[in-house]
């Protein structure tokens, strides 16, 4: 298991030793108080979920008579059939045909033969973004950077980007986008930091997505360093540790783990890189660094995989943001790692930053997930339009349509992007075991199905989105949100974004 995964597996026999460990750690006497707390509850949960698991888990919800795209690894065909989910939200079992007669559920839905998929993972996503749908339509990355970071969000309060990212997972939500690596802003100075992390994650937590925190570990300058971070980290995980103490399983279960947003490419010194690397070891975290995202800079910017190398961050800990400008000898150390890259094909092709070569990266053995990224540069966070972006692009720049399938596509974005993450324990396919968040599409109107997969993804769109369920809760039916009030939260970005563009 690795160290970014914080919460049990109810099926995991393996945790009482690990909680053991960490009981022992804690005995040794930790000087830092706030990972104390953390790993406390930890420890608590892991204990009280492994008593509960020798219970029999209710069944909570069963979806029958569906057509089931598992995205499982050993079937690739789809069938009809059913899921049936437990109270802790998790997949009790899926299979083809009707369900045994043992199983009762509190709730069984018929289907009707719709389509059934995993919920869809965006590996690299900055919800916050959303509050500036459309800004600096016809700039690339350098311009729209200095639009959005250098004057749109700059008079934004802590509270203004409690609402910015909730509406952006919402808008994942709405979509399809049940869970998300999320790049959160990490305020203006960095005395706002802790501020504005902590309205981040609630306003992920309060969506009802699953989601990586990703947080800006602040930028190394003649004023700021380890230290500093340490303690910004230290402040946060702690407060993280408390606010997860909830005795929900579906609460704990949203955080899948926090990440740093690395900044190594955007800034001038490798002591950036060398921070990164000691915050990663000793806070056990994984790390995702935007990378070869731009054109115009891309010469200077490969200068720069030394930094990463030299500092130890290219690791399988790593996830390289776009990382479209690489060379064969990145790629190959990449892939030699065991490193991974995000690939966020509607955001670069709004802003003209290239084709990332996936076919190539896949060959050489890098890790491949999808992202949606952030609403200001993929303006509606819709993973339908992504993967057929994605695909086209792929096969416009090797002129073959055999180059990359429907299948392949979908397989990015689902089974890839957990992979990335470090989450395909808990999600990708649906499988026993695995938490419950899945989508029905209704395929009424597709017409005749020569091939399942390729319907799904050349034709598929938002309003063809019939359910979204996380963890066996249904959050989204045809476009309505089913406990949030979107109109409010609307206005109130609209509200506070107009409020803070007055000079
Ligand atoms: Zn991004």
């Amino acid at each position: 298991m690795r160290g970014d995964i914080f919460y049990p597996d109810i099926f995991d026999p393996g945790i009482n030793l690990s909680c053991l460990h960490i009981g022992g750690e804690i005995r040794k006497g930790m000087i830092l108080l706030s990972r104390l707390v953390w790993m406390s509850v930890v420890c608590v949960l892991a204990t009280v979920t492994s008593l509960r698991a020798v219970a029999q888990v209710p069944v909570k919800l069963v979806v029958r008579n569906a057509y089931i795209f598992s995205m499982a690894a050993s079937e690739r065909e789809p069938f009809t059939g059913y899921i049936a989910v437990g109270a802790d939200g998790r997949i009790i079992a899926v299979g083809k045909g009707e369900l045994p007669a043992s199983l009762k559920a509190a709730t069984v839905w018929d289907a009707k033969g719709h389509w059934v998929i995993p919920g869809f993972i965006s590996a690299h996503s900055h919800p916050w973004q959303s509050a500036y749908r459309g800004l600096a339509a016809d700039k690339t990355l350098l311009g729209w950077i200095d639009e959005l970071y250098g004057k749109a969000v700059t008079k934004a309060t802590a509270e203004d980007l409690y609402w910015f990212t909730l509406e952006g997972s919402l808008d994942h939500l709405r979509h399809g986008v049940t869970s998300a690596y999320n790049f959160n802003y990490g305020g203006h100075t960095p005395e706002q930091a802790v501020a504005f992390d902590e309205q981040e994650f609630r306003a992920q937590m309060d969506s009802g997505t699953r989601f990586v925190f990703g947080i800006e570990p602040g930028r190394v300058t003649a004023t700021y360093g380890l230290d500093d971070a340490r303690q910004r980290l230290n402040t946060f995980l702690g407060w993280v540790a408390i606010q997860q103490a909830s005795k929900d399983p579906q609460t704990r279960s949203r955080l899948l783990s926090v990440m740093i947003n690395g900044g190594t490419a955007f800034n001038d010194t490798p002591k950036q890189a060398v921070m990164e690397a000691a915050l990663m070891k000793e806070f056990d975290l994984g790390n995702q660094s935007h990378y070869l995202e731009q054109p115009e800079t891309q010469g200077e910017d490969r200068q720069m995989f030394q930094w990463f190398t030299d500092a130890g961050l290219v690791t399988d800990r790593m996830i390289f943001g776009h990382f479209i400008h690489t060379d064969a000898a990145i790629i190959a150390a990449t892939a030699k790692a065991g490193a991974a890259m995000s690939w966020n094909p509607l955001s670069n092709g709004r802003l003209a930053s290239g084709i990332a070569d996936i076919p190539a990266y896949l060959k050489a053995g890098v890790r491949v997930g999808m992202g949606v990224d952030g609403e200001a540069s993929a303006d509606l966070a819709d993973p339908f339009e992504n993967l057929r972006t994605g695909l086209y692009a792929i096969r416009d720049k090797y002129e073959n349509a055999g180059v990359m399938n429907p299948y392949d596509v979908l397989k990015l974005h689902t089974v890839g992007s957990a992979d990335v993450l470090g989450v395909t324990d808990r999600l990708g396919s649906l499988e026993k075991g695995k938490l419950a968040d899945f989508l029905v599409i209704d395929p009424s109107e597709y017409g005749h199905v020569f091939d399942p997969y390729a319907t799904l993804v050349f034709v598929t769109s938002q309003p063809d989105l019939e359910r979204v369920y996380v963890g066996g809760e249904l959050k989204v039916e045809r476009g309505k949100l089913m406990d949030q009030d979107l109109d409010h939260i609307e206005r109130e970005v609209n509200t506070r974004v107009a409020a803070r563009s007055t000079p």
